[in-house]
């Protein structure tokens, strides 16, 4: 679009953003040599700029949108406790909404998670999973203080902050910082199509299991817990699992008596087509971090959830110090509750799990349409999570140098089409929120293989 069209109102915006804002994993010189799109609203799986432009949220704002923008249950119940208060500190007092949803996360979780405790985003809730398994360890009944390392997934993701980028295993991401942080142990994970084994599922027999196994065993009286994505590793690639890998690192750690952390801040809340991953794999982890959908994207929340055995080492008498010595301010924030269970009887009201699943169907059938694209190598796909690899060759899965921005080109040509998506590297990520209507998945198929097809010649 010719930039002299934009109203005065969008280059005042796009002018005071280059001078003033810093944004997320953003080469920021890039950024302030590019036209920008500012957001002014939205509206159902739409997003609408300030020139009145209209994109399909095809990545559901950064995965957190589940029932589209502006539900008017979630308003409303957001406007309710706007009504009665919008923030009292959970040091020391407590509030129905928190509760409420407390109670409503442990009938919907995993059988056995019973125990919540709050933060306000996906970092932090991985941070409470490490540090409470490692405090478990220390202080138990019977405790094993040498445990205190933790095993993680190469191609792992577990947000940003130190302690979960110790864990992570993202080098494009994490590699800088690692004179900062922990050593964690990590095992290589399931990414078929670039198998390290040089094998193919199911004929391999999931052997690559045995080296997570064996790093089970050899660090079985140092490692107070695994850390992994249960189904698919999301900012890894979306990485996606052969059916039952997940519940095998699950049966491998309890074998080990090694705890098992899942990080469902990508996967929770509908988006693999269950409510949680780990219900897919018949599993109950011993943590389960949330966060990402849990207020239907509208609020920053987050939840770690465990079961009472954890939960009992950390009660003892006061001068035991057992407590678990760890808080946000904003912890368990009245309004974002408040909207996470509004956000929870949509899912009931509308079967929201059950209506997703022919879309799911339709999906596995029609991404099937991208592999004519002669450098479409890979598609990906766990419920409402894809990914859709590019390569630079096809036969030797060679990837397309760094500098080429090949994701970044295509979906800045998607966007021109009307359509917001997100790459993570080459690979292109479609993450509709869970009320997408067949016809504007339709559309985002369209817009993406059109996109791909442009800029990649072939
Ligand atoms: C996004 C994500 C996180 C981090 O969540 P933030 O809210 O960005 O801190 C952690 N784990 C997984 C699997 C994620 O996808």
């Amino acid at each position: 679009m010719d930039k002299k069209t934009y109203t005065s109102r969008t280059q005042d915006l796009e002018r005071l953003d280059k001078e003033y804002v810093w944004h997320p994993f953003t080469q920021m010189a890039d950024w302030q040599a590019e036209d920008q799109v500012v957001i002014a609203s939205g509206e159902g799986n739409y997003l609408i700029d300030t020139e009145g432009r209209r994109y399909i949220d095809g990545v559901s704002s950064l995965w957190v949108n589940v029932h589209g923008h502006r539900r008017r249950e979630i308003d409303l119940a957001l406007m309710e406790q706007l009504s009665r208060i919008a923030h009292s500190t959970f040091l020391g007092l407590t509030h129905e909404p928190a509760i409420r949803l407390a109670e409503k996360l442990a009938g919907i979780s995993p059988p056995g998670l019973s125990k919540t405790f709050f933060s306000d985003n996906g970092s932090t809730a991985v941070e409470v999973a490490l540090k409470t398994a490692y405090q478990y360890w220390q202080q138990r009944d019977d405790p094993q203080p040498a445990r205190k390392r933790f095993i993680s997934f190469t191609n792992g993701y577990h947000g940003d902050t130190i302690g979960s980028v110790s864990v992570g295993g993202i080098d494009l991401f994490h590699q800088v910082y690692k004179p900062l942080l922990f050593d964690a142990i990590q095992v290589p994970s399931a990414y078929c199509y670039r198998c390290y084994l040089k094998k193919e599922f199911p004929s391999c027999g999931m052997s690559c299991l045995a080296d997570v196994e064996e790093a089970m065993s050899r660090c079985r009286g140092e490692a107070a817990a695994v850390i992994m994505e249960p189904l698919v590793q999301g900012a890894g690639g979306m990485i996606v699992f052969p059916p039952g890998y997940t519940a095998k690192v699950r049966e491998l750690a309890a074998k080990y008596g090694i705890l098992f952390i899942a990080d469902e801040v990508a996967t929770g809340f509908g988006r693999t087509g269950s409510m949680f991953a780990c219900q897919q794999e018949g599993i109950t982890p011993d943590f389960m971090a949330a966060a990402k959908g849990i207020t239907g994207g509208y609020l920053p929340l987050a939840v770690t959830m465990t079961t009472p055995e954890i939960f009992n080492a950390f009660c003892g008498e006061y001068k035991e110090k057992k407590t678990f010595f760890h808080g946000h301010t904003y912890t368990a924030n009245p309004l974002a509750c408040a909207a996470a269970l509004a956000n929870l009887a949509i899912f009931e009201r509308e079967k929201t799990i059950e209506t997703m699943q022919p879309k799911i169907e339709w999906l596995k059938e029609n991404l099937q349409a991208l592999y004519r694209l002669s450098h479409v190598g890979d598609v990906r796909q766990a419920g409402f999570m894809i990914g859709i690899e590019l390569i630079k060759d096809c036969d030797s899965k060679e990837p397309y140098p760094y500098e080429e921005k090949i994701g970044i080109k295509v979906i800045q040509t998607a966007r021109k089409k009307g359509l917001i998506i997100r790459p993570l590297g080459d690979v292109i990520v479609l993450m509709p929120p869970l009320t997408i209507t067949d016809k504007q998945l339709r559309e985002i198929l369209e817009k993406t293989y059109d996109s791909i097809k442009e800029v990649t010649g072939a």
